[in-house]
């Protein structure tokens, strides 16, 4: 009696709460030369860790020698919007505790078992960041398509998924081919990303990426880029949100976790933690990610987009803060909720400030920058 040799992996992944699982044979991802011309053009920023995983991105056998098979898994987190309170906006997954170690956990749990009983022998799971080009093997293994957004689609969760895959010794039957599916003559994302940063079609400029710039960015966000990031403090889901995929994707079921953040904190509140009160507010939260500077930095842009004029106390006293990059934008968000008041604050104080960009922050209002 032949039967479908998949059941018992798709049995695992269920009881784990995976929601989708997709096998891919372990080669070379079809996007490969999509990689290449998106380094080649500079498109990933100062993200030195993709180009440092170039080879190993290209080819999953570099990962795991041993691999046959791609256990493709997709996990939704599809949940209404999330914000501060009070306002400041942040992508969706981020209001849960930090999916690398909720799912993280769950996958090492999951590969034990693969190999207790004797559906793995070798074996090697990936998430997130990890040396995987994952879009490509999830759309391999049918887990969906990739949209012009750069997003994997969907037909029922959309772009509300994680990817995370196990690279295992096993041949299995793959999808004959990559999942239908095409976004025909939309072209939302393109038109509403604040920053104009889907340059073609799955082409994604992180350098205007507001995913990028909130959470992976060290140091001054560009000015010209600032006004655009709308009420956004962590991450963007403008183009998931826009897109018709997953608009009706129903709420996640997996478990990651409840975490008080977003609900203990408006915007401001977050100006009055020192490092170890951020690191103990923000402990297993993917907020933490860019760290007290980078979250600071993007509080204050978001203040001023929110028009919060009610924060300029707040924004005043952090001036003063020890991190330059805090006092920088802090100096710019207040010379937008009000150039001249600004002007006023700022006078007695830029003659003062020691680091040179913090300074030029302050002389650009002032009107005497360089
Ligand atoms: S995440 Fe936001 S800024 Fe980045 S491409 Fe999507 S819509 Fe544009
Ligand atoms: S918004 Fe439209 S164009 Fe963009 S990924 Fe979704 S379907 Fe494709």
């Amino acid at each position: 009696m032949s039967s479908d040799p998949l059941i018992p992996y798709r049995e695992l992944a269920r009881e784990a709460g995976f929601d989708l699982l997709g096998v891919a044979p372990a080669e070379p991802p079809a996007t490969g030369p999509e990689l290449e011309a998106w380094l080649g053009a500079g498109y990933h920023a100062d993200m030195a860790w993709i180009e440092r995983q170039r080879e190993r991105l290209l080819d999953p056998r570099r990962v795991l020698p041993a691999a046959r098979t791609i256990l493709c898994l997709g996990i939704s987190h599809a949940r209404p919007p999330a914000e501060f309170r009070g306002g400041g906006r942040v992508a969706r997954y981020a209001a849960h505790r930090d999916y690398h170690n909720a799912i993280g956990n769950e996958l090492r749990r999951w590969v034990r078992k693969l190999v207790e009983r004797g559906l793995a022998g070798e074996a090697r799971a990936v998430v997130d960041a990890g040396p995987v080009l994952e879009r490509a093997h999830a759309a391999r293994a049918g887990l969906g398509f990739i949209g012009r957004s750069a997003n994997l689609l969907h037909h029922r969760y959309g772009p509300w998924l994680f990817l995370a895959e196990v690279l295992i010794d096993r041949e299995l039957p793959a999808e004959p081919k990559n999942a239908p599916g095409s976004c025909g003559t939309c072209t939302a994302c393109v038109d509403l990303c604040p920053t104009r940063a889907i340059v073609a079609d799955r082409v994604v400029d992180a350098r205007r990426c507001i995913s990028y710039w909130t959470i992976e960015a060290k140091g001054f966000v560009p000015r010209e880029l600032r006004r655009s990031f709308g009420p956004w403090v962590f991450g963007c889901d403008v183009c998931s949100e826009v897109c018709p995929f997953g608009s009706r994707a129903p709420a996640t079921g997996f478990d990651f976790g409840h975490h008080p953040a977003l609900e203990s904190f408006r915007l401001e509140d977050l100006f009055a933690l020192d490092e170890p009160a951020f690191a103990a507010a923000f402990a297993g939260s993917a907020l933490r990610r860019p760290g007290r500077s980078g979250l600071l930095r993007n509080a204050a842009i978001a203040l001023a987009n929110l028009a919060r004029r009610d924060a300029w106390p707040t924004l005043v006293r952090a001036l003063d803060d020890g991190d330059p990059v805090v006092r920088g934008h802090a100096a710019w968000a207040l010379g937008e909720l009000d150039r001249d008041q600004a002007r006023r604050e700022l006078a007695p104080r830029a003659a003062g400030e020691t680091e040179p960009r913090a300074r030029e922050e302050m002389q650009q209002i002032l009107g005497d920058a360089p």
